[in-house]
């Protein structure tokens, strides 16, 4: 495995322990994991020398780094429905909100970073683009570190730019379980809160906002504030090849898809769900559709308070 532009004093260190884990399996009985601790620890086992913790992940041996206090936010963004509501929110609360957009780390979507420009001047904010290329074998869907790793990309080009506060469209109730079908360590609030403490040992004053609560939180941002974006933004899991078939099986509930929607996964499922609940769709909803929604949320367990 291969990364290149990592260059930077903490993006050259994440993207080394990138390599390391990647050539880690995954772990094979979650049960016997406690939370992240446990995570960290069975995951980065290397050499026998087991490691716990991000504190342990930054063995540099740096000074502190004084980064004048300011309002200025380096906010990770991607376009899509959880960025724009953290845009929103932290606007709300006065931030300078600068936008980051690090391309070439989700290699499955090439159409990101012009779908991110786009967005970004529908919102009239700056957006830094940085590339990379990440070549080699992926064992994880998501790997445990990637946000970790785009964190380091934005903090490096934080010390440049005098900001030490930072943030992604992330959901600050998303706890770290392991469970048979989700390790998503990644967007955890525990990767967070441990990299933000990581951090702080070299930043004083950084700090990594997570201003949303979960999918109906920023649903319902995104309402308020982007309803003429809803239509441009899908986070439809279902690839796009299978897409037609899909579809055409959930026309028999009417004409109540959501455009470049499949209509049966379950953020298809919360979206039509929310646009009902809302009321911002023009058309008449399906009831049945609308119950058939209820029943892939209740599958996945989402959370809907
Ligand atoms: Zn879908």
């Amino acid at each position: 495995m291969q990364l290149n532009n990592f260059t930077g004093i903490f993006s050259e260190y994440f993207a080394n322990l990138f390599i390391q884990t990647s050539s880690l399996p995954l772990i094979s009985n979650p049960s016997v994991l406690e939370g992240f601790e446990g995570f960290v620890s069975l995951l980065y086992k290397k050499d026998n020398q087991s490691i716990n913790g991000i504190k342990y992940l930054f063995k540099h041996q740096l000074n502190t780094i004084q980064i004048e206090n300011s309002n200025k936010l380096l906010l990770a963004f991607s376009g899509g429905k959880d960025s724009i509501a953290a845009v929103h929110l932290a606007k709300e609360k006065g931030f300078d909100i600068v936008l980051y957009h690090l391309s070439g780390v989700n290699r499955a979507y090439n159409h990101e970073l012009q779908h991110a420009q786009n967005i970004a001047k529908e919102l009239g904010l700056p957006l830094i683009v940085e590339k990379c290329t990440i070549k080699g074998k992926l064992p994880y869907k998501e790997h445990p570190i990637k946000n970790a790793l785009i964190l380091s990309k934005m903090v490096d080009f934080g010390l440049l730019s005098g900001i030490s506060q930072f943030a992604f469209g992330n959901h600050y109730s998303y706890k770290f379980e392991v469970s048979e079908f989700d390790t998503d360590f990644s967007d955890s609030i525990e990767c967070f809160e441990e990299l933000e403490k990581g951090y702080k040992n070299y930043i004083p004053n950084f700090k990594i906002h997570s201003f949303l609560r979960n999918d109906k939180h920023a649903f319902e941002v995104l309402i308020k504030h982007s309803l003429n974006l809803l239509s441009k933004l899908s986070s439809c899991l279902l690839p796009p090849y299978r897409k037609p078939n899909v579809v055409r099986a959930n026309m028999k509930f009417g004409n109540v898809l959501l455009v470049g929607r499949c209509g049966s996964c379950y953020k298809c499922a919360l979206e039509y769900h929310l646009a009902h609940e809302a009321n911002v769709l023009s058309v008449e909803y399906s009831q049945d559709y609308l119950a058939k929604c209820k029943r892939i949320l209740k599958q996945k367990n989402v959370d809907l308070s």
